[in-house]
């Protein structure tokens, strides 16, 4: 017998119908003998509408309430799958956040979670009863309730597969695994069989929604066993878990030594929520770079990208740094804040721009792969505003209007094409 963690996107349980599937899936688990737990999302699109809601009633909402309001999503599918299971003879209840209770701290809106109190639902999983959880949302320490970032459910899933000592938890989403890119931009992209937990963080931070950054580090951090599965398999057609085959469906999320063949590049994400700021000629003199990211730092806006051209008069240089799309507005209030000191002529902010980044954690001791992918850029005329690197990933910076192309390029360039295996 294995205690298991199923946790089902918002497509999963889009309808009725859906959910049906879903309890088609947890029954199977059930009837082979499995503990279950599973974790829901709200039903697609559910979320994006509930966030327009609070947006039409405040132009500066109340965290707290936007929490209570974005988290009901999450209620009423765990309240449907728990009822569905009932129908087809499979006991379940319902477990809200707060109920279980999923501590988070108190940063309402994207809060961490700081402890997951599985003792009472472990009692009733042992009494034979289903665990459906509402993913997304737990309880802040002010009592009221938080929720966990978009895609935060998977987050909850790895969360409460490590508070209960879960043997595995299995992420049910719209596609059958994690694959080299997004499958939706580049058809020829390829399933991974297993994928390290460094390459997924990073493929995850760069943009592959697939799995939520938080949850691919809580389950690096906590050695959760993670895969990633499609939720639109016939559940009758497919086998229960079965851990002594030491096998998987999907892509599974592991240690990188549990991987044989490594290539080079692994997979490419890109992300399109990424805004630039251009200061068009700053001074070039010491102490600049601080006076413009201190103040960043302390209005919590993160910098990733920096680039600073070498100035052609030893006067004054363009000084460019990407921010998040969101924190555009505030970045270049900030900035100005300090135009009397900084002196610079122009001050631009624009968001049609595209990060594309490759991933492989075979770059660590193969040279020469940086030098192959501008070759490659530049030879379709693909333009690259920034750069920035790590020991496993080179990301670029260029106008959204090429991001397919450069994708698709950067497949086939580093031999990730379905067909050239
Ligand atoms: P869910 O609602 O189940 O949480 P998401 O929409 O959050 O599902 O994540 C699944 C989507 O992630 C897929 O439909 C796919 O378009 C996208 N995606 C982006 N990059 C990748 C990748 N490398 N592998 C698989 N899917 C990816
Ligand atoms: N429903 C939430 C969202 O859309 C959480 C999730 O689906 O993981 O962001
Ligand atoms: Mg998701």
């Amino acid at each position: 017998m294995a205690l298991v963690v199923m946790k089902f996107g918002g497509t999963s349980v889009a309808d009725m119908d859906r959910i049906r599937n879903v309890a088609a899936h947890v029954k199977r688990e059930y009837d082979a003998g499995n503990q279950v737990a599973v974790v829901v999302s709200a039903m697609a699109g559910r979320t994006n509408e509930l966030v327009s809601f609070v947006n039409e009633a405040s132009s500066a909402p109340d965290q707290r309430e936007y929490d209570c309001v974005v988290s009901s999503g999450e209620q009423v599918t765990s309240g449907l799958l728990a009822l569905c299971l009932q129908d087809c003879a499979v006991p379940a209840r319902s477990w809200q956040g707060w109920q279980i209770p999923l501590k988070t701290d108190g940063a309402h809106a994207k809060a961490r979670i700081v402890d997951v109190c599985g003792a009472q639902m472990k009692a009733s999983l042992d009494q034979g009863e289903v665990a459906v959880i509402a993913g997304f949302q737990g309880i802040a320490p002010d009592g009221r309730i938080s929720t966990l970032g978009r895609g935060g459910s998977d987050t909850s899933a790895v969360a409460i597969a490590a508070a209960l000592g879960a043997d595995l938890c299995d992420i049910y989403t719209d596609v059958d695994g994690v694959y080299t890119t997004d499958p939706r931009i580049v058809p020829k992209a390829r399933r991974l069989s297993k994928v390290s937990y460094e390459e997924m963080l990073e493929m995850a931070s760069l943009g592959a929604k697939v799995l939520q950054t938080r949850s691919v580090e809580l389950a690096m951090t906590k050695n959760v066993r993670l895969a990633v599965r499609s939720s639109f398999d016939d559940p009758a057609s497919m086998p229960a878990i079965n851990l002594k085959q030491n096998s998987h469906i999907g892509t599974l999320v592991c240690s990188e030594d549990e991987i044989v063949e490594q290539q080079v590049v692994s997979g490419i994400a890109y992300a399109k929520d990424e805004a630039k700021v251009t200061l068009v000629a700053v001074a070039d003199q010491p102490g600049v770079a601080a006076m413009v990211f201190g103040p960043l730092a302390q209005a919590n806006i993160n910098v990733d990208m920096i680039v600073q051209n070498v100035s052609a008069d030893g006067a004054t240089t363009d000084l460019t740094f990407t921010v998040a799309e969101a924190d555009l507005s505030a970045a270049l209030k900030v900035v100005e804040a300090n135009k009397t000191t900084l002196q610079y002529k122009d001050l631009q902010g624009a968001t049609d721009i595209v990060k594309v980044s490759i991933i492989g954690v075979g770059m660590r001791s193969h040279a020469g792969v940086a030098g192959d992918m501008f070759e490659a850029l530049s030879q379709k005329g693909i333009n690259v505003l920034a750069i920035s690197t790590s020991e496993i990933k080179i990301s670029i910076l260029i106008d959204a209007a090429y991001q397919e192309l450069a994708v698709r390029t950067l497949h086939s360039l580093f031999g990730l094409d379905q067909d050239s295996e």
